[in-house]
């Protein structure tokens, strides 16, 4: 007999005959179905074990606890999909480990850690290994041509930025925070210098280096009377230019702000057999002087006009050649002096909106040592410099809590950030390299990054639930 049921919208609703009812629902036979319903954790899984060989990648992993009840493999596996589903903090992490949304990823008979035994292992990290791994990650998407063609009109241009990767506010907790510096007030953190591979829609982390602490001395605050411990760190560019020796071979030129624009950097990029493209702020340096100063007595030597929808941007440039010297070598030494372009551009840009014309203008300085580059890729790739910080530290900073300490001390800090970067990085390649149709949507702007990640997550948390009742097998995700 047909019973009626009335839902809390008033709507009668009659089963009718035929209607398969949830329990009779043959879970096995429709198999092929539900596999294509989780098809994002299933592919992305699929992808990074098939491409970057993920598991070779677990195995890998060593820590150096004593007790090692639980396998780093396991631990590893836990901290990456963490990552990959950005989450914020330990607590969360714990709080999804319960949950059970890691469960999918492992056979039924492992068992998960606690997250004091997670943090008691990433103290203990073995850096190299994850550093290896990092590096196989990199070369299998050089092997795969992702910069066959270059990333900027024929380039394949590296980025190098300085972050903090940790704040730990007014108490110095290791003997690697760094003393910073915030108007009046201080607070101590970690930082890190990251070079990164950028261009349209593709961003992959290169290498990192943290940065090391150089000197340390005690003072007494004359306002507190509390004893101050100051940390000094090695610069930024010094960092970099210790990373520029290690960056693979298909980096052909390297971008960076003003700091970048020094002798000893722009010399190391050149004897890396690389080019420099550098932006120049500093307005009382003699290079930036003696170009402002042509160009306000000389009409500019060619322009350019580029024009997307209803925005026009027409370029006009200045260049010179000159030098610049390194004061720390001696003068009758060639060293001392490395050659260089120096670009004004002057940017007007157009644009009409509801038939009202809009004006603005920006004014660029940029120093390059390739002179044969187009003025417009120089104007280019300084543009996109701008991706290190809104893609990559955007997203690790707003999604993914960088900045937040996960567990304090040098080894954790930087297994943690190494492991992040590499749920970064193949998120980016999935993204945008495997799934050909979010690149589209991306573009259009129909999708984002942030939902896919989510969906993943309530994939991740079905998926458990199948498990646990025996719809499907513990293996579900974990096809070979
Ligand atoms: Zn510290």
């Amino acid at each position: 007999m047909d019973k009626k049921i009335t839902s809390p919208y008033n709507i009668v609703c009659t089963p009718k005959k035929g209607d398969v009812t949830i329990s009779k629902f043959k879970f096995q036979q429709k198999k092929k179905l539900l596999e294509k319903e989780f098809k994002r954790s299933k592919k992305f899984l699929r992808y990074i074990k098939r491409v970057f060989d993920f598991d070779e990648i677990v195995k890998q992993q060593k820590d150096l606890r004593k007790k090692q009840e639980l396998k780093t493999g396991v631990i590893f596996t836990i901290l990456f999909w963490g990552f990959v589903l950005r989450v914020q903090s330990f607590n969360r992490l714990e709080q999804m480990i319960n949950y059970g949304v890691f469960n999918p990823l492992f056979p039924r008979k492992i068992k998960l850690p606690s997250i004091d035994t997670i943090s008691g292992a990433i103290a203990k990290w073995d850096l190299e290994a994850l550093e290896k791994s990092f590096q196989t990650i990199n070369a299998v998407l050089a092997k795969n041509k992702t910069f066959k063609n270059g990333t900027i009109d024929g380039f394949t241009v590296c980025a190098f930025d300085g972050t903090d990767v940790v704040n730990t506010g007014e108490k110095k907790k290791c003997e690697h925070c760094i003393l910073m510096k915030n108007g009046k007030g201080f607070h101590y953190v970690h930082k890190s210098v990251v070079a990164m591979v950028i261009g349209a829609e593709i961003n992959y982390v290169i290498k990192q280096n943290m940065l090391k602490v150089k000197s340390e001395e005690k003072k007494i605050d004359k306002t507190t009377f509390k004893e101050k411990i100051i940390t000094k760190s090695e610069g930024e560019h010094t960092g970099a230019i210790e990373l520029l020796e290690e960056l693979p071979s298909f980096i052909d030129t390297i971008v960076g702000d003003s700091l970048y624009f020094t002798s000893p950097f722009i010399k190391s990029v050149v004897n890396s057999k690389r080019h420099a493209v550098i932006r120049l702020e500093d307005k009382t340096r003699n290079v930036h002087m003696a170009l402002e100063h042509f160009s306000q007595y000389n009409t500019c030597n060619d322009s350019f006009t580029n024009k997307v929808d209803n925005i026009t941007t027409t370029v006009y440039y200045w260049f010179k050649d000159t030098r610049i010297e390194d004061s720390t070598v001696l003068a009758k030494d060639p060293e001392r002096y490395v050659a260089i372009r120096i670009y004004k551009f002057i940017e007007v840009i157009e644009s009409a909106v509801k038939g009202k014309e809009n004006y603005s203008f920006k004014e660029v300085f940029v120093g390059t040592t390739n002179k044969d580059m187009l003025p417009k890729t120089v104007l280019k790739i300084i543009h996109r410099r701008w991706n290190i910080e809104n893609s990559c530290f955007h997203q690790l900073k707003t999604y993914c809590n960088m900045e937040h300490c996960f567990k304090h001390g040098s080894v954790a800090i930087e297994a943690i950030l190494n492991i992040m970067f590499m749920a970064y990085n193949l998120i980016q390649a999935f993204l945008f390299k495997r799934l050909r149709s979010f690149n589209g949507e991306f573009t259009k702007g129909k999708t984002t990054i942030s939902w896919f990640i989510e969906s993943m997550k309530f994939e991740l948390v079905i998926v458990n639930f199948l498990i646990k009742y025996n719809f499907v097998e513990s293996d579900f995700l974990n096809t070979t």
